[in-house]
């Protein structure tokens, strides 16, 4: 469509040549098979992307280890100063790069252009980060001895993502690696192309205007193989996977299997519980968002409510008007809230779900239908779903399991002590929302008896984290922690370094050892 080729064109992708390579080493090129890049809202083919081959991969990975034995000589605050240019690249791009993330992914608007915001503040971040990763003196037990722990480049970063944060993810790890010394190698998912190869172009063009190899951002687009080329490659120093538990628990285990770093980003099952004294003006509008938002498509969405039981049937009811208020639409209007699932298999795993949930006799108070009318019908729009199942048996599937798609499932609590059991019986451990105005309540929330999920809200939503904590899930989704915080500590290679200033050379521990 014109729109589509409008908004490619103006992010330098070109839309005549019929393939549009996907691999970047300092050149684009790719002989690797054709990824056809979908628009989930009109189901247009967007574009064929020319991907890595294996000999691609190899070559790019070859070409990144060079660049970072260059790269890692530039003094930190040089390499801000280069963080800094590609900040303003992608601030000058935001809107439009924002705009094909919702073409692309299919996320609304506003959606799309804060996750282009997102890796502009994690930009701003790492550019501080760049003069204040500092390592410590310690104190030794030896006379005249001094311990350093030093941070030094770790090597080669690969960076895994999911369809669902095409950008922002990868801006997260890129900043850190770049402000560390590293070099990066990057491996989008294989439905969103097209948004890796638009933020590459951004991020090249300021590699080399200051001379710096492209190589330190290398990009292979591709499918399983070419992720799991990286996981199992030795070369690459850390894997910083964001994906689903499934293919996070393969990518963990063969990385520990070579003794390899890794920062697992998975699989969330995120619960919200609104006590009776909460401010339902507040928490019905943001479980509404957690929910619906993104289409039920982030990591940290809404899937579980927990509802005290003075205020249960009143937030239902409130909460299904704004069910009811929301139409599907073209993410692209400014208007809209409601864009499509991803792909057509998320509408099969939305609808089987919706099928199991009538299997077990849960009443499903709004939801449950794909829209088939003209022009929904070409793109892949659901109905966002409310449940009640008959049991909260936390061993179902239907709680223990995370859908992709817009569910939230309710159940309904009288002590504060239920409703934390529940939120934490399930394998997955993101994001969890306590809404209460009882000091009680939060303090038991955040402490040992509380949440055990990496991220603990009160009286805030479980999704939209900001960059400046550290980003992360406990238990199966995977204890990694990204973007802000300590998380750049995972990037650098730390040594310990005992200096000895003396003309002695005591043992520790006071052992004796001479002849
Ligand atoms: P996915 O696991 O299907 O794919 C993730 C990435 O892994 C893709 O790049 C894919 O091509 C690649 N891949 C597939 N098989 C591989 C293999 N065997 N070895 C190596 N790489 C392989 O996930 P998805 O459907 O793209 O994304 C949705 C999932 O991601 C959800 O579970 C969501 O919760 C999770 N997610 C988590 C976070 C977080 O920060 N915790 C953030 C975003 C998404």
């Amino acid at each position: 469509s014109t729109r589509a080729s409008r908004i490619l064109s103006s992010l330098d992708i070109s839309t005549t040549s019929t393939e549009v390579p996907g691999v970047y080493d300092g050149e684009w090129k790719g002989s690797g098979e054709i990824l056809t890049s979908v628009c989930p809202t009109t189901g247009e083919i967007l574009a064929r992307v020319k991907s890595a081959s294996p000999e691609d991969l190899r070559e790019t990975l070859a070409k990144a280890r060079d660049a970072y034995t260059s790269f890692r000589n530039v003094p930190a605050p040089r390499r801000g100063e280069i963080i800094r240019q590609i900040r303003e690249a992608l601030a000058a791009k935001r809107v439009q790069l924002g705009a094909l993330v919702s073409l692309e992914m299919g996320k609304i608007k506003t959606e799309g252009v804060g996750e282009v915001q997102e890796f502009i503040d994690i930009c701003d971040y790492a550019l501080g980060l760049s003069r204040m990763m500092s390592g410590r003196v310690v104190a030794s037990e030896r006379v005249g001895h001094s311990i350093l722990e030093v941070p030094n480049p770790l090597g080669v970063i690969g960076i895994l993502t999911a369809f669902n944060f095409p950008v922002a993810v990868y801006g997260w790890n890129l900043s850190l690696s770049l402000a560390a010394g590293n070099a990066t190698i990057w491996k989008p998912s294989h439905t969103t192309p097209l948004c890796a190869i638009a933020v590459t172009t951004i991020v090249s063009k300021v590699l080399e205007h200051n001379g710096i190899s492209g190589a330190v951002a290398g990009l292979v687009t591709g499918g399983k193989d070419i992720g799991e080329g990286i996981v199992a490659n030795s070369g690459v120093d850390l894997v910083s996977f964001t994906g689903s538990e499934r293919v996070g628990r393969s990518v963990g285990q063969n990385v520990s299997a070579r003794f390899g770093k890794s920062i697992l980003e998975l699989g969330g099952n995120n619960a919200s519980i609104i006590m009776d004294d909460a401010d339902l003006n507040m928490a019905v509008p943001s479980v509404f968002f957690g929910a619906v938002g993104t289409a039920g498509q982030r990591c940290t969405s809404t899937r579980r409510l927990y509802l005290q039981r003075n205020i249960a049937d009143e937030f239902l009811q409130r909460l299904l008007k704004a069910y009811g208020s929301v139409k599907p639409e073209d993410p692209l209007v400014d208007t809209t809230l409601l864009g499509p699932l991803h792909t057509s298999n998320a509408v099969n795993v939305y609808e089987t779900t919706i099928k199991y949930l009538r299997s077990i006799d849960a009443e499903i108070l709004t939801g449950g239908i794909r829209y088939n009318e003209a022009p929904l019908d070409k793109g892949n729009f659901v109905q966002p779903a409310i449940a009640i199942p008959k049991s909260v048996d936390t061993r179902d599937k239907i709680w223990c399991t995370e859908t992709f798609a817009p569910i939230l499932n309710v159940a309904i609590f009288d002590h504060l002590d239920q409703a934390i059991e529940w939120n934490n019986a399930v394998p997955q451990g993101l994001s969890s929302s306590l809404w209460t105005r009882d000091l009680r309540n939060a303090g038991q929330w955040i402490g040992p008896n509380g949440s055990d999920a990496g991220i603990v809200n009160i009286n805030v939503g479980n999704s939209g984290a900001e960059i400046s904590a550290a980003f992360g899930g406990n238990k199966s989704t995977g204890w990694g922690r990204e973007s802000g915080g300590d998380a750049w500590k995972q990037y650098v290679r730390w040594s310990a370094c005992t200096i000895n200033f003396s003309n002695e050379a005591p043992l520790a521990q006071g052992v004796t050892f001479s002849a």
